[in-house]
């Protein structure tokens, strides 16, 4: 099959169809055409690679990373980078108001489907066991936590679980037993092999057990756009809509219950897209559903695209306007927008004098050769600040004017700092 469709075939629009690297996650299909190609600029030791194509299945239409970077890898990645573990730069905890808010609605649908109190619940990739808290608080009590982070496990623990294994969906614990229902909440977009994964969840759970499923709606992706390419990150790999959810569990041999869409709200004004699904195991009836092909998400994704290529350009210019007028700038944030910047802007050409990342995760390590600084780090000089997140954009530049910095503050969007000129 390979030697049918390298650079020999196009796509109607004349994109490249080639034979993909990873092969479809959802349908095994090989041919894909690539949509766009992501390339990051990474910290020294970071263990992912530094870019890959973005690319539709020819099969079935689901959009994913062609990415040949090992599920090993990527647990080496979640057990030893953990954002998750901190509150103030992850979801997952409930830290803010909006993310509790999130995370009850949550349990509350999961409660629905599952009203018996003694049934027990397993939450994979738990975080700091912020669902756990609000099953726990509806009655709840045979509750368990798995992560590959210990530390993540620890806090599932004290917020009500029961249990609480360090694992993940390649290596679950052994000793975990059966569950009623597994909920995988925003874990399957950072999963290598997707079939593997269902399939371990299907031993996990019982002869009737239940899956609940939610992972961020590709399809809407373009509707809640506020960063230039925000979901092509170094840890989203798969980019799921209603229909491809659905393929990845039917045909292994679950049934749809409900499911549907939701916009979430990573705080105020600022919505996510999610796509959500409750599938059973029914041991009765093993036949898997029909693969039913995605026409949809290609056109979404394209639009996608595109409104993300004129965000980034509008960065660029923003950027050389700051770069004319200054020998050297400080760079704050070294998150997932930074590292597309590093790559894809006058950025990458830019004198930088200085790194700043308020998570100690990030603290120390050195990007481009040059030194990841905490914030209280910072001598305050002449050179302007450019804040490379736009989701949190204003609460940095508020720390910023904390630190009394006489720096001028540069965001990459149109609003006002408040407080600094
Ligand atoms: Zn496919």
């Amino acid at each position: 099959m390979a030697s049918e469709n390298q650079s020999t075939l196009t796509s109607p629009e004349n994109r490249p169809v080639k034979t993909s690297l990873r092969g479809c996650p959802v349908c095994g299909g090989a041919a894909c055409e690539v949509l766009h190609s992501q390339k990051f600029v990474l910290p020294e030791g970071h263990p992912l690679a530094a870019g890959y194509e973005v690319v539709v299945c020819g099969q079935c239409g689901f959009v994913y990373a062609d990415t040949q970077v090992s599920q090993h890898d990527y647990d080496v990645f979640y057990a030893r980078y953990s954002k998750y573990e901190s509150n103030s730069t992850s979801t997952g905890g409930g830290g803010s108001p909006e993310d509790a808010r999130r995370l009850k609605e949550m349990a509350g649908c999961i409660a629905a489907m599952l009203p018996d109190r003694q049934s027990r619940l397993v939450d994979i990739g738990c975080a700091n066991g912020g669902l756990l808290k609000e099953l726990h608080d509806l009655g709840y009590t045979r509750l368990c936590g798995i992560d590959p982070s210990p530390a993540c496990v620890a806090a599932a623990r004290a917020a009500g679980a029961a249990e609480g294994f360090v694992g993940t969906l390649s290596a679950l614990p052994p000793d975990a037993g059966e569950f009623d229902g597994v909920i995988l909440s925003h874990v399957l977009e950072h999963v290598q092999d997707l079939r593997q994964a269902v399939a371990g969840i299907r031993r996990l759970a019982r002869s009737a057990g239940m899956v609940y499923v939610e992972v961020p709606d590709a399809a809407r992706y373009v509707e809640c756009l506020l960063a230039p390419f925000q979901d092509f990150n170094t840890e989203h790999i798969n980019h799921f809509s209603a229909c491809s959810l659905r393929n990845l569990f039917v045909t292994q041999g679950w049934h749809q219950k409900s499911g549907g869409g939701k916009t979430l709200f990573a705080a105020p004004a600022m919505p996510y897209p999610a796509v959500f699904g409750f599938f059973t195991k029914d041991n009765a009836a093993m036949e898997s559903g029909s693969l039913e092909t995605d026409a949809e998400l290609r056109i979404r994704m394209a639009e996608y695209i595109a409104a993300s290529q004129a965000m980034m350009q509008s960065i660029d210019r923003k950027i050389e306007a700051v770069l004319r007028g200054n020998d050297s700038v400080i760079v704050w944030g070294t998150g997932q927008l930074a590292m597309k910047l590093l790559g894809e802007t006058c950025l990458a050409r830019a004198k930088i004098a200085a790194f700043v990342d308020g998570n100690p995760i990030n603290q120390g390590k050195r990007l481009k050769g040059i030194p990841i600084l905490a914030p209280a780090r910072v001598v305050g000089s002449e050179q302007p600040i450019i804040i490379t997140s736009i989701i949190q954009g204003q609460a940095i530049a508020q720390a910023i004017r904390r630190l009394n910095l006489p720096n001028p503050v540069v965001l990459l969007t149109n609003d006002d700092v408040p407080g600094i000129h």
